[in-house]
């Protein structure tokens, strides 16, 4: 998506017939990008510290005895901020997923790739844990690259051994975390905590959750962002030209040109220094206008400013900005695309608000038994068949009851002890089936078909209501 939308002096434009990751040999191009220092990078630092922290935090933190957040995908159970969504709950998984989908292309056409530099645990991982460390042992880019270029000896195969080992259990350390949302820190401590053999499967997930990281983090790095997500593949019809993204200011910064002494400028601001490229983690030149293979980490930003400072130029020649703010001075940000996301958005919100409140913790089907007909019996009352299945849609252990609320009758459940009762007992997100038998005084049925209200209860708490039909002869 190497963006055509602005006309730039420098006539080579040959950047648009190559992926900045493969070289001319067609090999990969390996990175070594400065390290970042500047207003931007220690907000970032701070920022990534809080969502650390909170991703660290949050599988311990419970609600109603329960994670307040899980994505059991193997069990289908998901818990959203305290939100137990089963099986059984495919709208709302449907909904929540789609309205997802939407929050995320309104806030890419606001907002660009501000998630990707921010908040994504590649980038978060990559560039402030892993580069970090590679940093501390390797030292800065020069020497990292002095280093790969040196004979195996002693010095170079202790640092390349330290870093790989702190990869691996940086690694490690994600995997558990990753395994932590999907099956809870209960769970997961319950696998450290008892013998490998007892949680033979489990414990090979977390060692191959452990070599795809290392793997990412140690090999694939920026190929994660330009070659494997799909998200950075779709900028091109999410974004438009009112979306803020860290941008070079062409109109500002055109023709570029070196810095003489003692002489008059008549260039643009960009003395062509290329630390902009050389910070670059995607081995870019931001210079080119908007690239798929951007991503937001704001490090060019602090990089150039660092250099508009020291020429005495005013800094934010590579800013967040869009390319309307950029051509015309002026910026809109509610376009009626943004419009039309937000309505949709304010839509499904609400239908799910609405799902949400109303509902229930069981969900029963009650219905009568195929080709069954009415049974009258001696003592003046009808009997109809029905075979039910109640599904739990929490995530605890429930003790269900059903009752007959709109008229006076009795339910007998097959396999029931003589008064009729039976003990049932669903697990959390299960489901019980089987058949009872309704039986009501023929004096409170008026018609043929009757429609009978039903609740299921838990001790006194009335869980859900329910409707079926009974029949018997007419009157
Ligand atoms: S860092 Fe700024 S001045 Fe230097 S090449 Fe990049 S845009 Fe131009
Ligand atoms: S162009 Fe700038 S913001 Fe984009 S990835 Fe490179 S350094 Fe980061």
């Amino acid at each position: 998506m190497n963006s055509s939308q602005h006309v730039i002096t420098d006539p080579d434009e040959s950047f648009r017939d190559h992926f900045s990751a493969v070289n001319e040999d067609g090999k990969r191009n390996w990175f070594y990008p400065q390290k970042p220092t500047g207003k931007w990078h220690t907000r970032r630092f701070w920022f990534t510290v809080g969502i650390l922290t909170l991703l660290f935090v949050t599988p311990f933190i419970k609600y109603n005895g329960q994670p307040l957040l899980l994505f059991n995908v193997l069990e289908r159970k998901f818990i959203i901020f305290g939100i137990f969504i089963g099986p059984q709950d495919y709208w709302l998984f449907g909904l929540t997923m789609l309205s997802f989908m939407i929050f995320v292309v309104l806030f890419t056409t606001i907002f660009g790739r501000l998630w990707c530099g921010w908040a994504c645990p590649q980038t978060v991982f990559m560039e402030m844990v892993f580069r970090k460390i590679e940093y501390a042992i390797e030292g800065n880019a020069t020497k990292q690259k002095l280093l790969n270029k040196a004979p195996w000896n002693a010095e170079k195969i202790l640092r390349k051994m330290a870093k790989y080992a702190a990869f691996l259990i940086v690694s490690f350390l994600i995997a558990n975390l990753l395994l932590s949302y999907v099956l809870g820190v209960d769970e997961l401590s319950k696998i450290i905590r008892e013998p490998i053999a007892d949680h033979m499967s489990l414990f090979g997930g977390i060692i191959g959750f452990t070599v795809i990281f290392y793997f990412n983090f140690a090999w694939l790095r920026d190929q994660a962002c330009t070659v494997v997500c799909p998200y950075g593949r779709l900028q091109g019809v999410l974004m438009d030209r009112n979306t803020i993204n860290v941008a070079y200011d062409y109109q500002r910064g055109e023709p570029r040109g070196k810095i003489h002494k003692n002489q008059e400028r008549t260039e643009g601001d960009c003395i062509s220094c290329h630390q902009c490229v050389a910070v670059c983690p995607t081995g870019i030149d931001i210079r080119n206008g908007l690239q798929m293979e951007c991503v937001n980490c704001t490090a060019c930003m602090d990089a150039c400013d660092n250099i508009m400072e020291k020429v005495g130029f005013k800094k934010g020649l590579i800013r967040y900005t869009s390319e309307n703010a950029i051509v015309k001075k002026t910026n809109k940000l509610i376009t009626p695309r943004v419009i039309g996301a937000m309505v949709m958005l304010l839509l499904l919100w609400s239908v799910l608000g609405f799902m949400v409140v109303s509902r229930t913790d069981t969900q029963t089907m009650l219905l009568r038994a195929p080709g069954s007909q009415y049974i009258e019996n001696k003592d003046q009352s009808i009997t109809n068949l029905y075979t039910f299945k109640i599904f739990n849609k929490t995530n605890r252990a429930i003790k269900p009851v059903i009752r007959l609320e709109s008229v006076k009758g009795k339910l007998i459940f097959a396999g029931a002890s003589l008064d009729g009762n039976v003990n049932l007992s669903l697990n959390p997100a299960g489901m019980i089936e089987g058949t009872v038998f309704i039986v009501v005084p023929a004096n409170a049925l008026k018609k043929r078909k009757t429609t009978l209200t039903l609740s299921v209860y838990q001790g006194n708490e009335k869980l859900e209501d329910f409707e079926t039909t009974f029949i018997a002869p007419e009157q």
